[in-house]
């Protein structure tokens, strides 16, 4: 394949990834979305592979690669349970950046080509900052792989003075750049970005290990873009345009998600960005014992749940984590079908930050084929809650939790909650009293309104929906 002929392919790979992006924006279009990727990819999978930079003898090479990366991520999207997404993408992000840093130490090494004068200094800069942004990526990546898989305790690392040793590791970092960038020799060079990488490798599980639960999903959507980023730095290693513009996509839709998800958490933008975030965490240490609200909780029967629900004229349903940990979404449709065939208004509240990644809700209820236009976003429905009967909340805790707005000293304080105690009734669908990710007791169990549902969210979903059958 010629020059020219990769450019267009190249070319039609970008317009496609564009065009990607905006589908995957609204679940009506996401199967689009979805498709125009994966075209976009096989085509510039393609257009490298038999592009003008590829020799025959490096075809094998790539097609063995391709094979094996295959038949992994085959495996892994067959086997891989709803519930354990977020971290298997926190492994993927950790991947981008290990290939930037690996990239980054094979094109120093690689003296094939004699870069001179003010090119040697960019170049340098490339790899040295590809480097430092993948090495970041990869550790931090793999720290929230840990706490997103429960390997490694939510509770946040707080090192006395960590604003500090942050600082001085940026010092450090750009002290060893400039070290590098006078080193006369590969070998000579090789010591400062050797350096430069553990102390990127540290800062990025420092970085996210100094992270509350609550605080998780902005740490996920920043990771997000990070991995463009480091990305976007091997297209400049590599000298591969295409590489570079999908880097950017990834980094500024990441970075779009994560200011997005601020918001959602109501944390500044900058301060994230800046790293001082996290500043709930210490409140969430100590704050398990102090928050304890006081009072009973009142039990309700799958039996008595249906008959409240069938003498609703307006019924609001709040999922969370639990429903997707039960696969409850089917369930919860076919109730939902059965009210609505009988006149009664269901709508569904989905809070930016429910489950254990942005839009996780949304992709269950779309997989259980529930009607779009009965799903909506928390700043569409909170002011509705006082008029509806029942609110269900079904495996869902932190984002109900009326102590992010009762209690300034809880770790959730600020955060916006759907208002589900507002109705006349709210129902809480879940196991026990145990709390959820962000560790914090919820006050929302103990009020007048409240009845707990106790058991399995499919199985009781399953006696609601005969008692409502029968
Ligand atoms: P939570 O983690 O707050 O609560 C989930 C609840 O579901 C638990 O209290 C649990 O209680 C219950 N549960 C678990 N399994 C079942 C089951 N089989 N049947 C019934 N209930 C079950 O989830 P939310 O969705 O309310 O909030 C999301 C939290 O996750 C927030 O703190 C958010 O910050 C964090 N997070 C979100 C990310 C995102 O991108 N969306 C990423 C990372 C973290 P019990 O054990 O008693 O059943």
């Amino acid at each position: 394949m010629s020059a020219s002929l990769s450019t267009v392919a190249y070319i039609g790979a970008t317009i496609l990834f564009i065009l990607s992006l905006g589908g995957l924006s609204n679940p009506e279009t996401a199967r689009r979305g979805n498709l125009f990727g994966m075209i976009g990819m096989g085509l510039a999978v393609l257009a490298t592979i038999l592009g003008p930079r590829v020799t025959a003898a490096g075809v094998p090479w790539i097609v063995g690669a391709l094979v094996v990366g295959g038949a992994i991520g085959l495996y892994a999207a067959r086997k891989v349970q709803m519930t354990q997404m977020p971290e298997l993408v926190a492994l993927m992000h950790s991947l981008v950046g290990l290939a930037a840093c690996l990239v980054g130490f094979a094109s120093y090494v690689d003296t094939s080509v004699q870069y001179t004068g003010a090119e040697k200094a960019i170049h340098e800069m490339e790899i040295y900052i590809g480097i430092l942004i993948g090495a970041v990526t990869f550790s931090g990546s793999i720290v929230a792989f840990g706490k997103l898989s429960g390997k490694i305790g939510g509770k946040p690392l707080l090192l006395p003075a960590r604003h500090w040793i942050n600082l001085l590791g940026l010092l450090v970092v750009i002290w060893f750049g400039r070290q590098f960038l006078q080193a006369h020799s590969v070998s000579e060079g090789m010591t400062p970005l050797l350096v430069m990488t553990v102390i990127a490798l540290l800062f990025g599980i420092h970085m996210v290990a100094a992270i509350g639960g609550a605080d998780m999903p902005v740490v996920v959507s920043m990771l997000n873009s990070y991995s463009g980023w480091a990305a976007a730095a091997t297209g400049f290693m590599l000298s591969n345009d295409l590489l570079i513009v999908t880097g950017a996509l990834v980094g500024s839709s990441g970075a779009i998600l994560s200011y997005i998800m601020c918001r959602a958490m109501n944390r500044n933008f900058f301060s994230v960005i800046a790293g001082g975030f996290g500043g709930g965490a210490p409140a969430a240490a100590k704050g398990d014992a102090a928050a304890q609200p006081a009072g009973e909780v009142v039990p309700i029967s799958a039996a008595e749940t249906a008959e409240l629900l069938r003498d609703s004229r307006s019924v609001i349903i709040v999922p969370g984590y639990g429903m997707a940990v039960a696969q409850a979404q089917h369930t919860v449709y076919e109730i939902t079908k059965l009210l609505r065939d009988k006149g009664v208004n269901v709508r569904f509240a989905i809070h930016p930050v429910a489950g254990r990644m942005p839009g996780h809700m949304n992709v269950l209820l779309a997989e259980a084929k529930v009607p779009y236009d009965i799903v909506m976003e928390m700043d569409e429905i909170n002011a509705d809650f006082p008029d509806a009967d029942v609110t269900m909340v079904i495996g869902a805790n932190d984002i109900v939790n009326p102590a992010a707005q009762d209690d300034p000293g809880s770790p959730i304080a600020g955060m916006p909650v759907l208002e589900v105690w507002k109705a006349k009734t709210s129902i809480v669908m879940k196991r026990s009293m145990a709390s959820g990710y962000a560790g914090v007791d919820n006050p929302l169990f103990y009020k007048e309104n409240n009845r707990m549902l106790f058991g399995d969210a499919k199985k009781m979903l399953d006696e609601v929906l005969t008692a409502l059958k029968a």
